[in-house]
């Protein structure tokens, strides 16, 4: 409302400059009144931004008086001191949110707000912050102070950046946060762009300014203002295609400031500055690659281990027996060695669970399958093959030590259980379905003899 009427008021009459003032010390007292409602927990954030709020409502005030009564003409004068006092306070309160948002570390998102800070930094070191320090007209203090405001712009840029890369929820609240910071920087940066080609008078830039009171104290007002500075549920974080494209492009501006300096006047090239942020860049765009691949190598283990182990006993699944078994007879086929194969089935395993509960049925499935790998050597393979199933891969050795390794795990079967064991050996011609399917006869017949027991499996009929 108050911007309104300011909007519509005659251009520099005391009646505008006076509402700009109210607008000004509006947006202080909102930020205090938002905390007080909403009762954040990190209330020292929101002070943080009152005070910066104030004191540039204070640099108006000064503003006015060296405008409408001291006269002054030179620059830096009072009204900068508050003026540039505020962003560093800004800038304290950004910190202490963006803390506030992360659990322990964000080291992805860091980096991200890095790599994109370091190109916006030459940016608004090449078009904005070089032709000051390079002006031979101007002071010392002048072109300090004149420095200090694109520097202080690059401070709350960097913080937005920081900001929009952590987790944490994005309300209303957030939104209005960011768009009132992005307000004080459009205004800001259009005034240094301004004031480089002519002088500022009023006006157009004002209402980015007001924009920016008024956004700023919205967002303290909101409800959700509240969750601006909480942690994050932890949420998988995902890359996604505009995070590429906005690291793209932030690598990207160095070479691009390049070919500007060389197209436009190539006398003034700033190889320094360029190559110190190229560098920059790349090691972050590299350190941020790293992060990636080291996450999607673990993923791919993880991945790997639960593609082939059983979830509830940890040994090798039905998937990774097919495959081994596979890869066993072949490599056998070069060395000669012999292979057999043993199927074990628990008996009356219904029973067990029935009479003891179906938890207690897995927790034996877990017991035995882990006493069972004990009596195995380490090149020996013990896999779940379905239910209270398992099969036995057994390399070099005859028949008669296979009987005597599967006797010896039918015996250190946990809570007193037996099982029931096929064994065949290989003929060095069957394909791995044909040798388990002759163990699985010999399990069957084991079963058939009262259980309890290892039997071999006839040795193969001879070749027709
Ligand atoms: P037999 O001596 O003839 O082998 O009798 P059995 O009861 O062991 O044979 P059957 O194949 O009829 O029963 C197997 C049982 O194993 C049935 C099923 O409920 C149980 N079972 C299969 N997988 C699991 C599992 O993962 N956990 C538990 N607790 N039980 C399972
Ligand atoms: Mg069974
Ligand atoms: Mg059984």
């Amino acid at each position: 409302m108050i911007g309104v009427v300011y909007l519509a008021a005659p251009d520099n009459s005391p009646w505008a400059w006076g509402l700009y003032n109210a607008f000004g010390f509006a947006s202080a007292g909102a930020v205090v009144l938002g905390v007080r409602r909403n009762r954040p927990r990190r209330a020292g954030v929101w002070y943080w931004f009152a005070a910066a709020l104030a004191l540039w409502a204070v640099g108006d005030v000064v503003y006015e008086l060296q405008y409408f009564s001291w006269d002054w003409e030179s620059f830096p004068a009072p009204a900068d001191v508050p003026y540039l006092a505020a962003y560093p306070m800004f800038a304290v309160g950004a910190y202490q949110m963006i803390k506030g948002r992360i659990s322990g570390r964000d080291r992805a998102g860091l980096l991200d707000a890095a790599i994109v800070s370091t190109s916006l930094s030459l940016l608004s070191w090449s078009f904005l912050m070089r032709p000051i320090a390079i002006d031979e007209s101007l002071g010392l203090l002048q072109r300090l102070a004149s420095l200090a405001y694109p520097a202080g712009d690059l401070l709350l840029l960097i913080m937005v950046v920081r900001l929009l890369t952590t987790p944490g929820a994005r309300t209303a609240s957030y939104r209005l946060l960011i768009a009132g910071i992005c307000a004080t920087l459009v205004s800001d940066i259009g005034y240094a762009v301004i004031n480089m080609f002519t002088l500022y008078t009023d006006g157009l830039l004002d209402a980015g300014w007001l924009a920016m009171y008024l956004l700023w104290g919205a967002a303290a007002l909101h409800p959700s203002m509240r969750a601006l500075s909480e942690v994050a549920p932890d949420r998988a974080e995902r890359f996604t295609n505009r995070r590429l494209a906005l690291l793209a492009v932030a690598s990207l501006l160095a070479p691009i400031v390049l070919v500007v300096q060389g197209l436009t006047d190539p006398a003034s090239i700033d190889w320094a500055a360029i190559a110190l942020s190229s560098v920059i860049l790349f090691l972050l765009v590299l350190w941020r690659m790293a992060g990636l691949i080291s996450r999607v190598q673990d993923q791919a283990a993880q991945l790997r281990a639960l593609a082939h182990n059983d979830a509830l006993t940890g040994v090798p699944n039905r998937r990774a027996w097919d495959l081994e078994l596979s890869r066993e007879m072949a490599k056998a086929v070069r060395s000669g060695e012999r292979v057999a194969v043993a199927l074990i089935d628990i008996d009356h395993f219904k029973r067990y669970n029935d009479t003891h509960g179906h938890p207690a049925g897995d927790r034996l499935l877990k017991e035995a399958a882990a006493a069972w790998r004990d009596q195995l050597r380490a090149g020996d393979l013990l896999a779940r093959y379905g239910g209270e199933e398992f099969g036995v891969l057994l390399i070099g050795q005859s028949i008669d030590t296979a009987v005597a390794v599967l006797d010896r795990m039918r015996e250190v079967t946990p809570q007193g259980q037996s099982f029931s064991a096929g064994v065949a050996l290989w003929d060095g011609h069957e394909i791995p379905e044909q040798l388990v399917a002759r163990a699985d006869e010999a399990l069957y017949e084991a079963k058939h003899e009262g259980r309890d027991r290892v039997t071999a499996a006839r040795a193969v009929a001879p070749a027709r």
